[in-house]
């Protein structure tokens, strides 16, 4: 399940180019990362991947999953989960809530309280399942929050500076853990961050100024 950006461009309400078309192709369990300074339209092209751009900008260009067009899908009907910096979970619910909620509605109710505790066990965490999220610490957060996202069964995943926050010691092993996830469930991810260190092993990379990928990355492979 492949995600696929053609000739995406991302444009000002006053009509200034904030990005060039930009194309590229992500495999499963592959991630590509987008490097660049602040400001240069990295969260903008996730959320217009996502379907969560601000109405301040208007996008052109196409982005497939699995074949299907999304253009025309809300963000909930993509499939695609984002993890941000932030672990963004709700204040007002505990631990193993925070995790049922992402749990697709088609399931019991009763199955995503189960499926949110096992999900704890698995992490050694179940001793957290009623805390909130202000009594536990940031490396607790983050692996709940990565766990919040897969729960909700994405087909691909956007990773925007999601080990900002940590500090030196979490952030190697919170990085690790994240990527072999990604890896074990064959997601298409595409991954911003600042740091070179992120960059996970033979992975490829997309740098500001962003040009079309779809062929370059792939041709230099085989020079
Ligand atoms: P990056 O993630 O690379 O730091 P962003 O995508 O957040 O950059 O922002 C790109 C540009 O768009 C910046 O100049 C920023 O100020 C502007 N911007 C971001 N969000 C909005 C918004 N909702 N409305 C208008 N301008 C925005
Ligand atoms: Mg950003």
């Amino acid at each position: 399940m492949s995600l696929v950006v053609k000739n995406l461009s991302v444009i000002n309400k006053d009509q200034s180019v904030l990005f060039a078309p930009v194309s590229f192709s992500i495999d499963p369990g592959e991630i590509l990362t987008l490097m660049g300074p602040s400001g240069c339209g990295k969260s903008t092209l996730l959320s217009a991947v996502a379907g969560h751009l601000s109405a301040d900008f208007k996008y052109k260009g196409q982005c497939y999953l699995h074949g299907q067009a999304l253009n025309h899908l809300s963000p909930e009907k993509r499939k695609i989960g984002i993890l941000f910096q932030d672990d963004l979970l709700f204040p007002h619910l505990n631990i193993w809530e925070n995790l049922a909620l992402a749990i697709p509605e088609q399931i019991k109710k009763s199955q995503r309280k189960e499926l949110a505790m096992l999900t704890l066990e698995k992490l050694n965490l179940e001793f957290i399942a009623c805390s909130s999220p202000a009594q536990i610490s940031g490396g607790q957060r983050a692996r709940v929050s990565m766990m919040r996202m897969l729960l909700a069964e994405p087909d691909a995943v956007l990773l925007d500076e999601p080990f900002n926050k940590l500090d030196k010691s979490l952030r190697a092993e919170f990085r690790s853990w994240v990527l072999a996830l990604l890896n074990e469930r064959k997601l298409p991810a595409l991954m911003v961050t600042h740091d070179q260190e992120d960059l996970p092993d033979n992975g490829r990379s997309l740098i500001w100024p962003w040009r079309d990928i779809e062929n370059n990355n792939k041709e230099s492979e085989h020079a």
